[in-house]
């Protein structure tokens, strides 16, 4: 474990990155090596169920093949840079990639399930005005490995707390996993599916999908991709805005597939019983927290409400240097959320964490 605000060592770079391999490519890396079908079995449950950060500590494997994998391989590329922890307990992890980009994840302590959020693109290329990680623009999509490496790193250092604690066994904690941190997971559509998959083996970090919420501002045709998926993560929706016209000025991808679509593709969407669609709204102080937007809102969403096939998050924006917008004052919040809960959509408003440490929804800049 990290010290928080403490600078790590780089991981050195290596050509094979061990997280991200499914169990069948995890088999064929191990045949090159002319080793049985158990040891694949070995490494894919050291790496994911162990976690383990080196192969010298897969003991399950003879000294001698540790040291031949490890002149090319290496369990991942991604090296811990720096931890923040804020006041309430939430802890935003910052990561370089063998590239050389940041990315930024952050773990969510809560008593029953804790929730990691994390980061599917270095930047962004959607330009979203409400959000930090918009300024940087896209750097590069994350590879499989470095998407399931964000979790296995919060989980680790978790574990590690746990033993500095007393812990003797620490377990596995109950985990939410939220695809919102940097990036448009839809526009990394395979490799996000991938990771998917490799997090829901059960022979590995075994996280359900039913506790994995993907978030996407809005790549219609990708949500028809999704809704096709054997194996996939709930959806959440990124509204922000009741009509175009506001909408294509706070989240430019509207101009290309406007809310009559979005709207379409979330009710064409298979949805299983009792699922519904979260559509995420950030609260602008004057700009789309009236009554007028509210209303505008139960219109839109009117279709959607019939099936009892849709829900909505109000979250008071998270203020930054550089984002021209404050949150929503108290009272609008409470008056928005009557009007939508007046109608009986189910609506909650979240309460921002890490805001300290700018870990809150939308704060995420990674810089090194
Ligand atoms: S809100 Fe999400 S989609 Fe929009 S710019 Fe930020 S990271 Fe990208």
């Amino acid at each position: 474990m990290l010290p928080v605000g403490f600078e790590c060592e780089e991981t050195p770079i290596l050509n094979t990155e061990l997280l991200g391999l499914d169990r069948t490519e995890m088999a064929a890396f191990l045949a090159q090596y002319q080793e049985p079908a158990f040891r694949a079995k070995q490494v894919f449950r050291a790496c994911y169920k162990r976690q383990v950060r080196t192969l010298d500590e897969i003991h399950e494997l003879p000294k001698t093949l540790r040291s031949v994998i490890s002149e090319t391989a290496c369990v991942d590329n991604l090296s811990l840079t720096q931890i923040f922890e804020s006041t309430d307990g939430t802890r935003r992890y910052l990561f370089k990639l063998k590239s050389g980009e940041a990315v930024e994840a952050v773990w969510i302590p809560e008593p029953e399930r804790s929730t990691i959020c994390i980061s599917s693109q270095a930047g962004c290329p959607l330009g979203c005005e409400f959000c930090l990680t918009a300024q940087l623009g896209l750097k590069r999509n994350l590879t499989p490995g470095e998407i399931v490496g964000q979790i296995v790193t919060v989980l680790r250092d978790e574990r590690d707390r746990q033993r500095l604690e007393g812990e003797l066994n620490p377990a596995l904690p109950s985990i939410n996993l939220v695809l919102m941190g940097m990036g448009e997971p839809l526009l990394n559509f395979n490799y996000v599916m991938k990771a998917i998959r490799l997090i829901a083996d059960p022979e590995g970090l075994d996280i359900r999908p039913r506790h994995v919420t993907l978030s996407t501002a809005g790549v219609v045709p990708r949500i028809y991709d999704l809704g096709k998926e054997a194996i996939r993560p709930h959806l959440a929706v990124s509204l922000s805005a009741p009509n175009d016209e506001l909408r294509d000025r706070l989240m430019p991808i509207n101009r290309r597939w406007p809310l009559a679509e979005l709207i379409q593709a979330c009710l064409d969407f298979p949805l299983a019983a009792s699922e519904r669609i979260t559509f995420e709204y950030v609260l602008l102080d004057g700009v789309n927290d009236r009554d007028e937007h509210a209303h505008q809102i139960l219109k839109l969403t009117a279709p959607l409400r019939a099936r009892d096939a849709v829900k909505i998050n109000l979250i008071p924006h998270n203020p930054a240097p550089g984002l021209p917008f404050q949150p929503s004052v108290e009272d609008r919040i409470q008056s928005f959320q009557n009007i939508l809960k007046g109608k009986r959509l189910p609506t909650f408003v979240r309460r921002p964490r890490g805001r300290d440490i700018t870990a809150a929804c939308g704060q995420l800049a990674a810089t090194l």
